[in-house]
């Protein structure tokens, strides 16, 4: 049989040859650096036969930032560590341990609980198990001697997985352990260089709340120790810039028991927030957006109407006062259906685009809830728009280009999803071919990245999820664009055409920020505190030497008044004062003693040097960088 490597050439290799015979084939170096083939954008596992005319590509050791090659190592890892954890903890039991985005975790439940102190002795184990190498061997069997074999070890949790368990059986070995898993695998353990036990939960078995409580042990592992220091510091760098730790730190915001998930924000968060606020105003009126405002609290009949209800009741805040029953808003859809639908509409109206940054309400489970990232009061960039089928394209476009002009203000790169029809949908294929292309289209016009979700969209309609990548290399996903047909129709909403008939319409749901709270959070930790000079909520501090100096101190103050300037008069030392700003990273400090003038100011940039300016320079400074 032949079969195809990267590089189109073909390989001549004999009947049932495994991808491992086909790395032999090609050289023995490739042979013992070979962790997985890869085929199709499919993993295959070294050892199974490859099939005549399969494409194959063979991922090494070399590959150590490949997602692939690192999950086959981590996955391998995780059964390492169950190694350790059976032979150190007898008696425990073993549930499921898969490869996650940076590592893997593996649940236990151990006859007596463990406390993190457990984790480096477990390391050791796992260290030892590396010393001494480990090879895994691979076996199909059948699904009554997999069974027999978990429950003569008292496996209870693999026996139920072999029983929910579909197609073929397999088995990995290594040392005294043997697990039930598809793979793939390593061939040995000496491609992982580095390991490390990062921490422990609690986890539901299947993840259900009514069955036991197993403990979690998360790790990560990685084809070089620098690869792993560089992972460490990344997550140490990230811990610093907590957006939870550094809201309260620089003053912006808290959160407080008496609302839980409802953020409590202080003036200087607020200085972010309306700056925000500000450039989506600005943006809006330019890209032809209308404001609107409506209501909080409906009857539940309108949510009815809407769809939300059933699938999103949960979701909701509801109330029941005068014997009606009320659901407060959790989203802007209805509101504005019905203001669309308060009269009949010509087709000269569209598109109309309604935008609305009203607050709403989401009952998030209390354990979901994460400081800014996720909340109960959430604030959406929310707009619908109305278009006619002919105008989805441009609308669209219009829609992703100010996105990707509102994430490179804040210095981050945009990248989309774009999720396509699901089993589920309603509409003809051909509405869906010209509404996914119509989406995928206004990517490619703007140039931004993307990639398929295949049958990831409503069932009403294809939908782009944007992302950024941080400052940290981290994505984040932000707004989503997503095209509707349904919410229209229910409401019963049409169009009057130039033919003077009525039509079917599209609303656009879109919001690109995502929420304010979401955003301001994610922008706490891309800045880590140090905002650009706009946004900063306080850009010049000014500190006075002495007490004699305020009143001068005060004045300058007053000359900078376009800017968000403060005076420190507080009784702290000088050297103590600056140290505050820095802490709190003031853009720009100014300290005035006996030799300031307005001729020569001692300026202290943040991060840089102290430098002599003339207020006039300083201010044609601030304002370049503070207007956008
Ligand atoms: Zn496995
Ligand atoms: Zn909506």
């Amino acid at each position: 049989m032949k079969i195809v490597l990267p590089d189109s050439s073909e390989l001549e290799l004999p009947d049932g040859a495994t991808g491992l015979d086909a790395a032999t084939a090609i050289g023995p170096k490739l042979a013992e650096q070979a962790v997985l083939v890869r085929s199709n954008g499919r993993v295959q596992d070294l050892r199974l036969p490859l099939e005549n005319g399969q494409p194959i590509q063979i991922l090494t050791t070399r590959d150590a930032d490949d997602p692939d090659a690192l999950y086959v190592l981590r996955h391998s890892a995780a059964h390492l560590l169950a190694e350790a954890v059976r032979r150190l903890y007898p008696g425990t039991k073993v549930a499921i341990g898969p490869p996650i985005e940076n590592g893997f975790y593996y649940d236990f439940e151990f006859p007596e609980p463990i406390g993190e102190d457990a984790l480096e002795r477990i390391e050791e184990e796992i260290q030892r198990e590396l010393k001494e190498g480990r090879a895994w061997e691979r076996r199909d069997v059948s699904a009554e001697e997999a069974k027999r074999l978990f429950a003569e070890q008292g496996e209870d949790y693999k026996v139920e997985l072999v029983d929910t368990a579909e197609g073929q059986i397999s088995l990995y070995t290594q040392g005294d352990f043997t697990d039930l898993c598809r793979g793939p695998h390593l061939q040995d353990s000496k491609p992982i260089k580095a390991i490390k036990l990062t921490g422990l939960a609690g986890a539901y078995w299947r993840g259900d709340e009514h069955n036991k409580q197993l403990t979690r042990i998360y790790g990560t592992a990685f084809y070089s120790q620098a690869d792993l220091d560089a992972y460490l510091e990344r997550l140490e760098e990230a811990k610093k810039r907590d957006h939870r730790r550094l809201g309260r730190e620089l003053d912006l915001v808290h959160f407080d028991e008496h609302s839980p998930g409802s953020p409590l924000w202080h003036p200087k968060g607020m200085v972010i927030w309306n700056e925000l606020e500000k450039i989506r105003k600005r943006e809006n009126d330019k890209r032809g957006y209308l404001e609107v405002k409506t209501p909080l609290i409906y009857n539940e009949e309108t949510f009815i109407t809407s769809g939300h209800f059933p699938k999103y009741e949960d979701l909701m805040f509801k109330l029941e006062v005068d014997e009606h029953r009320w659901a407060m808003k959790a989203m802007n859809c209805p509101g504005h259906m019905l203001l669309f639908g308060s009269k009949l509409r010509s087709y000269r109206e569209l598109p109309l685009r309604y935008a609305e940054p009203a607050p709403l309400h989401r009952n998030e489970i209390t354990g979901t809830l994460h400081g800014l990232l996720r909340v109960r009061h959430v604030t959406q960039d929310d707009a619908h728009i109305f278009v006619s089928e002919d105008q989805i394209q441009d609308e669209i476009s219009g829609v992703v280009d100010y996105a990707r002009y509102l994430y490179e203000l804040f210095g981050m790169t945009a990248s989309a999803e774009l999720a396509t029809r699901p089993d589920n949908k309603l509409g003809t294929d051909e509405q869906w071919d010209m509404t996914e292309a119509a989406l995928e289209e206004a990517l490619k016009l703007n140039e931004i990245p993307y990639e398929i979700a295949e049958g990831e969209g409503a069932f009403y309609g294809p939908k782009i999820d944007l992302f950024m990548d941080d400052a940290l290399g981290r994505k984040w996903q932000m707004g989503t664009i997503q095209l509707d047909s349904q919410m229209p129709a229910r409401f019963g909403l049409k169009y009057v055409g130039p033919d003077n008939a009525e039509h079917d319409l599209y609303v656009i749901h879109r919001a690109l920020y995502g929420s304010y709270e979401r955003f301001i959070g994610i922008l706490i930790e891309h800045y880590g505190g140090a905002f650009p000079l706009w946004l900063a909520p306080v850009q010049v501090r000014v500190i006075p030497v002495g007490e004699d100096h305020r009143e001068a101190a005060r004045a300058l103050a007053e000359k900078l008044d376009e800017f968000r300037v403060e005076v420190d008069e507080s009784d702290e030392t000088v050297g103590k004062r600056i140290r505050n700003a820095e802490v709190e990273k003031i853009p720009y400090v100014l300290v005035w003693g006996d030799r300031e003038t307005e001729a020569a100011l001692a300026v202290r940039e943040r991060g840089g040097e102290q430098s002599t300016k003339s207020l006039d320079e300083l201010v044609a400074e601030l304002s370049k960088a503070a207007n956008l």
